[in-house]
C-alpha cells in the first residue's frame, strides 16, 4: 500500500475492461486518469494493485494522468493483480466437507506462489465444537494456524478482517466454500462504513479543498487500443488499510509451479525438520526425502503419504515435459 513518503503514489483498485480505478486506501476523491502515452508505447500494462505516480491532477474535473508505475513486489495473473502480499485460502468444514488431501493440494499451490498465506475455515456453525477442535489441532500439526469463521453467522469475521489489514489479499479456494459470500459481506460492510466516513468528512470532500498530497482515489481510463478482455477485478478497501481482491484466484490447483526439488519446501513440516536438522545430507544434494541415508525428514507425520503422492505426480509430469 502506498507509503506516506511518496505523496503522489496511489494504488490501482479497479479495472473494468479499459477503465481502472486508483486509490490510496483512505476515503477520498476519485480521479479519472489516462495512462501517459510513453507508458503505453513501452507496453507497460497497468494492473490492479499497481502503485502508480499520478500527475497533472485537475481537482475540479477529478482527472489525472498515470505517469509511471512503480516496480511490483509480486504479480499474479489469475486474477490479474500486482503487489499481492497475502493469500487467504478458504475452505468450508461442511457443504462441501473439508478433505485433507484436497486441502493439501490448495496449500501446496498457494505455497508455490511464495506469497504468505492464511488458512480460514468457513461454515463453522455447521459442525460441533469437537470437530472444530479436531481440525484445529490437526492443521497445527501441518504447520498452520487456521481461522474459523462463518460468513452466515458472522462468527470469526473480526479476526479475519484483522488478518486482512494492511495487506493486499487474494482469496483462493474450491467452489462452494463461501468465497463470494465473504467478498459480498466485506463489500457491503465497506459501503456502510463509506457512508459514515463520507458523512464525517463531507466538508472536506464537498469543499474540494484537497491538497495534492492528500490521499485520493484515482480512476484511470486507458484509451482503448484493440480488444481488451481484461477480467473485471476490484480491490475492496479493508477498514484500517489493505485490500481484498473481489475476484477469487485459482479454484483448482494445477501444481504447475512446483518441481520435485521445490515441493519439499512447500510443506511446513519438512521445512521445520530441515531447519531443526542442522547441516545434513539433505542440504548438500537435492534430497527428495524418500529415505536417503542421512535424510532428516522422517516418515512419521500425517501428510507424508500426501507428500509422496504429490512427488510422484510431479515426477511423472516432469518426465513428460
Ligand atoms: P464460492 O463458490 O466459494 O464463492 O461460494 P459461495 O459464496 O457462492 O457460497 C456457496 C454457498 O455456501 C452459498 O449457498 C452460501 O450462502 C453458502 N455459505 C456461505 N457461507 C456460509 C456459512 O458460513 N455457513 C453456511 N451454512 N453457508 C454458507
Ligand atoms: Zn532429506
Amino acid at each position: 500500500v502506498a507509503s506516506a513518503q511518496a505523496n503522489f503514489m496511489r494504488v490501482v483498485v479497479q479495472s473494468i475492461s479499459e477503465v481502472q480505478e486508483v486509490e490510496e486506501g483512505k476515503i477520498g476523491v476519485e480521479l479519472l486518469c489516462v495512462v501517459k502515452a510513453v507508458l503505453k508505447k513501452i507496453k507497460r500494462r497497468v494492473l490492479v494493485g499497481d502503485k502508480v505516480l499520478v500527475g497533472g491532477i485537475d481537482w475540479n474535473d477529478k482527472r489525472g494522468m498515470i505517469e509511471n508505475v512503480y516496480q511490483r513486489d509480486s504479480e499474479i495473473m489469475d486474477p490479474p493483480v500486482a503487489n499481492v502480499d497475502h493469500l487467504l485460502v478458504l475452505f468450508s468444514l461442511e457443504q462441501p466437507k473439508i478433505e485433507a488431501f484436497a486441502l493439501t493440494r490448495f496449500l501446496i499451490e498457494a505455497e508455490s506462489t511464495g506469497i504468505p498465506l492464511t488458512l480460514a475455515l468457513n461454515k463453522c456453525e455447521l459442525v460441533d465444537e469437537k470437530t472444530r477442535l479436531e481440525w484445529e489441532s490437526r492443521l497445527r500439526g501441518w504447520g498452520y494456524e487456521p481461522v474459523f469463521c462463518s460468513v452466515d453467522t458472522r462468527n470469526g469475521l473480526d479476526s479475519l478482517y484483522f488478518i486482512l489489514r494492511d495487506q493486499t489479499t487474494v482469496l483462493v479456494g474450491p467452489s462452494g466454500v463461501g468465497k463470494s459470500s465473504l467478498i459480498n459481506v466485506l463489500r457491503s460492510s465497506q459501503q456502510v462504513s463509506d457512508v459514515s466516513e463520507g458523512d464525517n468528512q463531507s466538508v472536506n470532500i464537498e469543499g474540494s479543498k484537497w491538497l495534492e498530497d492528500q490521499p485520493v482515489g484515482v480512476v484511470s481510463v486507458k484509451s482503448g487500443r484493440g480488444k481488451h478482455t481484461t477480467r473485471h477485478v476490484s480491490l475492496l478497501p479493508i477498514s484500517g488499510g489493505g485490500y481484498l481482491a473481489d475476484t477469487p484466484g485459482f479454484s483448482q490447483p494445477t501444481l504447475l509451479k512446483a518441481t520435485k526439488v521445490s515441493l519439499p519446501q512447500l510443506f511446513p513440516e519438512i521445512r521445520k525438520m530441515i531447519e531443526d536438522g542442522g547441516p545434513t545430507t539433505c542440504s548438500f544434494n537435492d534430497c527428495l526425502h524418500v529415505g536417503e541415508p542421512g535424510c532428516v525428514v522422517t516418515a512419521d507425520w500425517e501428510r507424508y503419504p500426501y507428500y509422496l503422492q504429490l512427488l510422484d505426480e510431479i515426477k511423472t509430469r516432469e518426465e513428460f515435459q
